[in-house]
């Protein structure tokens, strides 16, 4: 019922945190699986302590022409792709703080700086579009996928030290995940949104290793801590195994109960 044994897996930034996470329990349970993240470093550390074939790939999930290249090489060397794991975003990193040097400084538009907004929407909605179409075209011609998406709970509740072109990026990608699972349904694929709440990764330069933040975000969870790599690597597999041929169009939080407070 959970069997991925032999499936072709993409996963976009898969050489760091909750991607890495993807790739991990694929590899393990037998996938065949591919990284594209913009990491080199991190590409080789992954694929070198995965083993199993699990190669990768320099793709940044913004330039289409790249990510298509990056595509047929997979389609070309496992014969097809059964998986995709829309995984790769971005928080605000140093390079697009806000000219007052903060990620939403004071809550005025004014203050924004144009190109966090532009790099977070390209990576974290157009990088989902970008890699979601292309899951698609080498999906139908194999006859069905599945598509998993990591939207995050900002999309739906405010969370203001992650920003608002982040958030406005994550309800983007909800609402689109929708959309997809109406038009591919009948092409026997499935596209589902994996939300999480505060894991510790190395998004936005770390924070969440900093104490007094995470301290915060363990205060905020129902149970008391942030999450680890293998709390989200269960649903990641159960969205990618024929145990939920059902579900589609869903969206998932995986939080420790964070957002109801
Ligand atoms: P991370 O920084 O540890 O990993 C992100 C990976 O994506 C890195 O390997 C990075 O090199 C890669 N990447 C960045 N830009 C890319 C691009 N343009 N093209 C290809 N690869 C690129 O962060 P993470 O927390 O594991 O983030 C993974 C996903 O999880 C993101 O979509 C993020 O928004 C989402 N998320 C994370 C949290 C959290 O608390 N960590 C919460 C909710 C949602």
């Amino acid at each position: 019922m959970f069997d991925v044994a032999g499936k072709s897996v993409v996963v976009t930034g898969g050489a760091s945190g909750i991607g890495l996470g993807y790739a991990q329990i694929m590899a393990e349970r037998g996938a065949r699986v591919c990284i594209l993240d913009v990491d080199a470093e991190g590409i080789a550390r992954a694929a070198a302590e995965l083993g199993g074939g699990t190669w990768g790939q320099i793709a940044d999930v913004t330039d289409r022409p790249g990510m298509e290249t990056a595509f047929r090489k997979v389609a070309e060397a496992h014969g097809g792709i059964d998986v995709v794991f829309a995984n790769a975003g971005i928080d605000a990193g140093p390079g697009f703080m806000d000219p007052l040097g903060n990620r939403n400084p004071d809550g005025h538009i004014e203050n924004f700086g144009d190109a966090h907004w532009d790099r977070v929407i390209a990576v974290n909605l157009t990088g989902v579009y970008n890699t979601v179409k292309l899951a698609a075209i080498h999906m139908k011609a194999g006859g069905g996928g599945r598509i998993i998406v990591t939207s995050s709970v900002a999309s739906q509740i405010n969370e203001a030290i992650v920003g608002t072109p982040y958030m406005a990026a994550k309800a983007g990608v909800d609402h689109f995940v929708r959309n997809m699972a109406m038009e591919l349904g009948a092409f026997n694929i499935l596209i589902n949104c994996i939300n999480p709440g505060p894991f510790m990764t190395n998004i936005a330069g770390g924070r969440l290793k900093n104490p007094a933040d995470r301290a915060a975000f363990e205060a905020q969870s129902l149970i008391g801590r942030i999450g680890a790599l293998d709390d989200i690597k269960g649903l990641a597999l159960y969205l990618a195994s024929p145990a939920s041929s059902y579900v589609t169009g869903a969206q998932i939080a995986i939080d420790g109960g964070s957002r109801l407070r």
